[in-house]
């Protein structure tokens, strides 16, 4: 999968629209301190469905909505939208939507379609990418992956290996399992009443 696309809307210090195209090679983002630069590796990480609010270096969800300067209001919602396009899969292009609006939490488009935070998730996990990935690099990342626990390293191994959301798909597997044992135990029940 190769991002090609970020855009976002009110999100952290970009209070307006901005969209960079990310072309392929390497890409460098320079800048004075506190321009925002690790806000757009963060806005990356949010699209793709990080849930720590701690991760985003805010204390609840909601921070990361431009919370306003002295000149400008602060803005109700903030939106990431990634662009990317797939080697595999049944859309060779796929655009990614978070949006978070103060009070309601956040909802996720793929592709215009409504989905799941989960749904995200897996996409990512399936291409070998998502908001943990190593291939994303914020400071002080390299200090932990040098002091991660052997679980922690297998962990980052399963998602470069793209075999992170098989987990995931294995979980629900087993608990739509326990599921249907509990209704075929029911079932056995109310035909032995019957009888
Ligand atoms: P450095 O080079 O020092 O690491 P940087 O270029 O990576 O800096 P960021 O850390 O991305 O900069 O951006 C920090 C800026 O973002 C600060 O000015 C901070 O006030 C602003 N900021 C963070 N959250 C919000 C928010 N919710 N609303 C408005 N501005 C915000």
């Amino acid at each position: 999968m190769q991002i090609t696309r970020l855009r976002l809307s009110g999100f952290k210090s970009f209070v307006d629209p901005a969209d960079l195209a990310i072309e392929p090679g390497l890409t460098g983002i320079v800048g004075p301190n506190g321009c925002g630069k690790s806000n757009l590796l963060e806005a990356m990480r949010w699209a793709m469905g990080e849930n720590s609010p701690k991760s985003m270096r805010g204390a609840g969800m909601e921070d990361v909505i431009f919370a306003g300067t002295g000149t400008r209001p602060q803005r109700d919602f903030a939106e990431v939208s990634l662009h990317a396009e797939q080697v595999a899969g049944p859309d060779a292009e796929v655009e990614v939507v978070r949006r978070i609006e103060r009070g309601a939490g956040s909802a996720y488009r793929i592709n215009g379609a409504d989905v799941r935070a989960k749904d995200v998730a897996l996409l990512f996990a399936d291409a070998a990418t998502g908001a943990h990935s190593p291939a994303l690099v914020s400071q002080g990342r390299i200090g932990a992956v040098i002091a991660a626990k052997p679980g922690e390293r297998r962990q980052m191994l399963e998602e470069a290996a793209g075999i992170a959301g098989l987990h995931v798909r294995r979980k629900d597997a087993e608990q739509r399992l326990r599921a249907t044992e509990t209704n075929l135990a029911r079932l056995d029940e109310i035909i032995a009443d019957q009888d």
